[in-house]
């Protein structure tokens, strides 16, 4: 027995594969696990010790629902200063991830039967998220470097809002300035909103981040989400935060207040540390992340295979049409290369072409991922 509302939300297939994959080296095969969405380091030691110093000193209780003010303030100047988000702390909500984040914008958002537009390839979990708001999602085209081609045609009179990641997760794109102008002329034309999940702000190679929430027009109808997951390794401590309209804040804060309550206390001290300490550490991941992604591209298109070179994220998604699709793929590259990849159908339809393999794993291991596809494809 589920509720229909439930029956329509698909398990995440990320979080499967990724399962499958810990599963199979538990049981002593050498996995190379490159389904896995979360950075392949430690949280900085400085952001650690501020969350356990905040235990010891008793900050084990509940806190305010949209957060302490110590990190509102500091994520409200962050905004201010990097994203260029005129915001104040008042306009802060914190939530225990950023997954949280997009869930309460879209259920304070959409009403039944509401349009959602997502560009091309997306995130596992947003159709999900539209699905249980009573939602549809539906997906416009994207050009050979994953940018949105004729999003109008998209647009009904049921189209409310428009759902924008940059860096894309799963392929990598970064939305131009010219490209998020365009979003947000048809988002002022049609009276949509807009959220916008900045989760990889941070890992980003060689161009400028840009909120569309700073453009003009955009300041009452987006939803900046972000959090501390990608940019400090912190996904196991669950912290993310949203800003947008005062309106849609007060319904978030409400729909946090009779759920989760709150972001854990504590973990909020350390979001403080992350934001207000060094950031040398971000910088290295980086550089790093950009290394591991300049091998596997070049290594993958010396097999033959057309990849695109991600702008941002820690993930290709390689075409793989003229092995049977992403699918058949990623069964085969599990099967007969033990490596773990997320099929491209994951991430909607436009994916179906494509796996999306992930470079949070060492040189070494991308190496040997290589070695093990070119054996595989004889
Ligand atoms: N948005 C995107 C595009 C993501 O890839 C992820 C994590 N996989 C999230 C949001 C959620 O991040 P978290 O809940 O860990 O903050």
């Amino acid at each position: 027995m589920v509720s229909s509302r439930m029956a329509s939300i698909h398990e995440s297939t990320t979080l499967k594969i990724s399962a499958t994959a810990k599963k199979l080296t538990a049981s002593g095969l050498d996995i190379i696990d490159m389904g896995v969405g979360e950075p392949d380091f430690d949280t900085p030691k400085h952001i650690v010790e501020a969350g356990c110093n905040s235990i010891r000193m008793g900050e084990t209780h509940y806190a305010p629902t949209a957060g302490i003010p110590e990190l509102r303030q500091a994520i409200a100047d962050k905004l201010c200063r990097e994203n260029m988000l005129a915001v104040t702390s008042d306009d802060i909500v914190v939530t225990p991830g950023a997954k949280m984040a997009i869930f309460a914008a879209v259920q304070s958002l959409l009403q039944e039967g509401d349009e959602c537009v997502l560009i091309g390839p997306s995130w596992v979990s947003y159709e999900p998220c539209v699905a249980f708001a009573g939602g549809h999602a539906v997906w416009s085209d994207v050009d050979e470097n994953f940018l949105p081609v004729e999003l109008s045609e998209i647009i009904s009179p049921r189209t409310r809002l428009i759902l924008v990641n940059s860096p894309s997760n799963p392929t990598g794109a970064v939305f131009n300035q010219k490209v998020q102008e365009e979003i947000r002329d048809l988002a002022c034309d049609h009276d949509l909103f807009v959220i916008s999940d900045e989760i990889y702000e941070k890992i980003i190679y060689g161009h400028n981040h840009i909120s569309i929430g700073s453009l003009s027009g955009m300041e009452d109808r987006t939803i900046t989400t972000n959090g501390f997951s990608k940019a400090y390794a912190m996904t196991g401590w669950r912290l993310g935060y949203l800003t947008g309209p005062k309106e849609t804040m007060k319904w978030v804060t409400r729909l946090l207040s009779h759920s989760v309550s709150q972001a854990t206390t504590f973990v909020q001290r350390a979001g403080v540390a992350a934001l207000h300490g060094p950031q040398d550490e971000v910088a290295a991941m980086v550089n790093e992340f950009r290394v591991r992604r300049d091998l596997l591209v070049s290594g993958l298109r010396e097999l033959g295979i057309p990849c695109s070179t991600p702008g941002g994220a820690f993930y290709v998604f390689p075409d793989v049409s003229q092995f049977g699709g992403g699918d058949v793929f990623a069964e085969r590259l599990l099967k007969d290369a033990l490596v773990a990849a997320t099929p491209g159908s994951a991430f909607g339809p436009g994916g179906v072409n494509h796996v999306r393999l992930s470079y949070a794993t060492s040189q070494t291991r991308i190496m040997q991922a290589l070695e093990r596809i070119e054996k595989m494809l004889g």
